[in-house]
């Protein structure tokens, strides 16, 4: 390619439950390629209409849950510089009960138009949540429709139990593992932007300095697909030499 030649543009497309998933799993991430020019579009099922959290002391009820989750998630998105924000307009609680192939047909659709070089979802039994593992089991389902092997599919994982990848059936090769250490701050804007979820969370609270120490500096994934094998263990996007 000579330097006059743009190179294109990276896309990730994360298909997610609720408002919040993006932040506290894998906020750091995110803002890190977000920072490195990759355009990341960001799919949540439902607006957490059903979340127990509703802000410290409680400000929120059921009726204006929905929005005010809406408005945060927009803020998180900033914070993280996630550029497009989705919603399948699914109510909370209640993927598990959507029709599998509406859900499949719809992430296909995102998948087709977007063709992100990288997708990031749940996996669809260790997602913890039933809304976690329904839309995990989707995007799973679609991505193998329509993606081909140049694409990476990963599952979000929940951090540090990914240094034992044994104990769920995956080994070392298939977990990677990201470097946040520079996008922290990033990451802390966004747990603060879903504030009716945190509030009750003194330490997000703290002056930054300490806030920060309650992060570690890396975020794990499962490789979700065998387009993701031959890929450096350090970053989503990068195939490994040789
Ligand atoms: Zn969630």
């Amino acid at each position: 390619m000579s330097k006059l030649e743009i190179a294109p543009v990276k896309k990730l497309l994360a298909v997610f439950a609720h408002p919040d998933d993006e932040s506290f799993i894998c906020g750091g991430t995110l803002a890190k390629y977000a920072s490195e020019g990759v355009e990341i579009t960001l799919v949540s099922a439902t607006r957490g209409e059903m979340g127990r959290r509703m802000g410290n002391p409680p400000y929120l009820n059921r009726e204006s849950m929905a929005a005010a989750r809406e408005l945060e998630l927009k803020q998180a998105c900033e914070s993280l510089g996630i550029q497009h924000l989705h919603f399948f307009d699914i109510r909370d609680k209640t993927v598990e009960f959507i029709e599998e192939d509406i859900l499949i047909s719809r992430i296909e659709e995102f998948i087709r138009d977007l063709n992100p070089e990288v997708v990031l979802t749940f996996h669809e039994k260790l997602g913890g949540h039933p809304d976690h593992c329904a839309i995990g089991k989707a995007t799973t389902a679609a991505f193998r429709r329509v993606a081909g092997n140049d694409k990476a599919l990963y599952f979000i994982t929940f951090g540090e139990e990914m240094k034992r990848p044994e104990r769920f059936g995956y080994s070392r090769s298939d977990v990677f593992k990201i470097d946040v250490r520079a996008h922290l701050e990033a990451k802390l804007a966004s747990f603060r932007a879903h504030r009716c979820q945190t509030e009750i969370d003194e330490w997000v609270w703290l002056p930054d300095h300490e806030a920060l120490q309650r992060f570690g500096g890396h975020e794990y994934f499962l490789r979700g697909n065998t387009g993701a094998i031959a890929r450096d263990l350090h970053d989503l996007f990068l195939s490994a030499p040789g």
